[in-house]
């Protein structure tokens, strides 16, 4: 049970006080989590009552829960959406559904900090619009079970998001709010200075607690300092963190007094290792003065490799250098996901090809992002805990990944994404390893499956029709 020392590990402790002063209320009455929706049920399900300890059972796996320092071989159950129990030797006997995951990692659901999947609109060229992607076709295959996406909508679009996309997907979807109130769209909307309103996006976060967990600020290409300012007006009136993507550089507000001052502990720098606006010191090329007062002040620093955030160039030596990231992100939108950036698990496998241990990177998609948005419920495998839960296996082998620049790094690890848990429901599995062999009787009471599953059992309500066939080979 090792894990590395990472910067976000100085305040967790005090962060985690803080945290549970504040969400102890809210949880009370919302185990779940603040507000946030459950995914919405699939049709044609009988709740039958499920009267075990336990609905579903993943044994025998290699579990990595940074919270909890748990990185060994145990065996995870989960009831009523929660995790109930993490320890050895658990019984199948007491369970509605068990798997077998050996040889697997097991790792809270992963959490994606930043994407743009505010799709609906269909605006032309804007990430309110065409430019964003519909989470649940990326988000499950990747293990991720909570999407955040940063700042697509403002105050004025967010209620229209909400209803369209946040209330009608199964992955977990929360949002950083635009601090264009017109949120990141074309045509100088985005960068339109009389739009941005900190009061009026503070006061649109304190609407929707646990659900709306950040202020964005992004793409903004003039010489003021009020895109920012008024982001963090935003976050103190709604007491949460704001992201910034710096957009342009500009002598006029150079990246250092960023870090040093108009930012607050506990903010948030996306695009850490795109070398655009002075991340990186040019002589010694390892990270800038700018990025050493942040990190010492508190601010977290986000991957957010997206369509053009992400430079060999640059992540190579400042990880080096011992500037590693606090999250990784993917910043995914209609271009990022066919270009470098990919997935999640594609950007996990950047980390792992330039040394950094499972463990660590597992870190840095589950735990470290939860802290950052204050959402200590996720992220990790404590009891009482929402029930997201990715199964990974490693592939090895000889991969290339690659940069905005289309260049590559060679690696030899890649992360497969097996099975993946939402709210104590399976919603992927990409081999199978929850089913019956066709020609086999079932291994556990279907009329339970609506507790442990949610894909359908039998299409059009017919019945599985009887074993006849001789069996074959498995
Ligand atoms: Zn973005």
């Amino acid at each position: 049970m090792k894990f590395e020392k990472r910067p976000l590990s100085f305040c967790s402790v005090l962060c985690t006080c803080f945290f549970l002063l504040g969400v102890s209320q809210a949880q009370q009455s919302q185990p779940a989590g603040q507000g946030q929706p459950a995914a919405p049920p699939r049709r044609g399900f009988v709740d039958a009552p499920n009267t075990l300890p336990y609905d579903l059972l993943l044994t025998h796996g290699h579990v990595i829960d940074a919270k909890n320092h748990v990185d060994k071989v145990t065996d995870v159950a989960i009831k009523d959406g929660l995790i109930a129990r993490v320890g050895d030797n658990l019984n199948s006997k007491d369970a509605a559904k068990t798997i077998d995951v050996t040889g697997y990692y097991v790792t809270p659901g992963l959490i994606d900090l930043h994407m743009h999947v505010y799709a609906t609109p269909g605006e032309k060229n804007s990430y309110a619009g065409d430019n964003s992607i519909w989470p649940d076709g990326f988000t499950f295959r990747n293990g991720v079970t909570t999407g955040v996406d940063a700042g697509s909508s403002g105050w004025r679009n967010f209620p229209d998001f909400k209803e369209h996309v946040i209330d009608r997907s199964e992955t977990r979807v929360l949002a950083m709010l635009n601090i264009v109130g017109a949120g990141m769209r074309p045509n100088g909307i985005e960068q339109n200075l009389d739009d941005m309103d900190g009061a009026a996006t503070g006061q649109m976060a304190l609407k929707y607690p646990g659900v709306i967990v950040g202020v964005k600020s992004a793409h903004f290409t003039g010489p003021e300092w009020k895109p920012y300012d008024e982001a963090v007006k935003a976050g103190n009136i709604a007491d949460i963190p704001v992201m910034i993507d710096y957009g342009s550089r500009r002598i006029e507000r150079p990246l250092y007094d960023l870090l040093a001052t108009h930012l607050r502990k506990g903010d948030i720098y996306t695009h850490a290792f795109s070398g655009h606006r002075g991340e990186q010191d040019s002589t010694t090329l390892k990270a800038s003065a700018a990025m050493l007062i942040g990190r010492k002040r508190g601010i977290y620093f986000d991957a957010g490799t997206g369509g053009g955030s992400f430079a060999w160039s640059v992540a190579i030596p400042l990880l080096q250098n011992g500037f590693p990231p606090d999250s990784l992100s993917t910043d995914l939108h209609i271009d990022s996901m066919n270009s470098g950036t990919k997935d999640m698990l594609n950007v996990a496998d950047k980390f792992l090809a330039m040394g950094q241990s499972l463990q660590t990177v597992i870190q840095e998609v589950t735990w470290n992002p939860a802290q950052e948005i204050r959402q200590p419920q996720l992220g990790n495998l404590s009891v009482g805990s929402p029930a997201d839960v990715a199964v990974l296996s490693e592939e090895q082998g000889k991969f290339g990944f690659a940069d905005m620049y289309n260049t590559k790094l060679m690696g030899d690890t890649k992360l497969i994404c097996q099975l993946t848990v939402r709210s104590g429901k399976i919603v992927y599995d990409l081999n199978g390893i929850s089913m019956d062999m066709w020609n086999e009787p079932a291994s556990s009471d279907p009329k339970l499956s609506p507790h442990w599953t949610t894909f359908r059992l039998r299409s059009f309500g017919t019945a599985r029709p009887p074993v006849q066939a001789p069996a074959t080979k498995k």
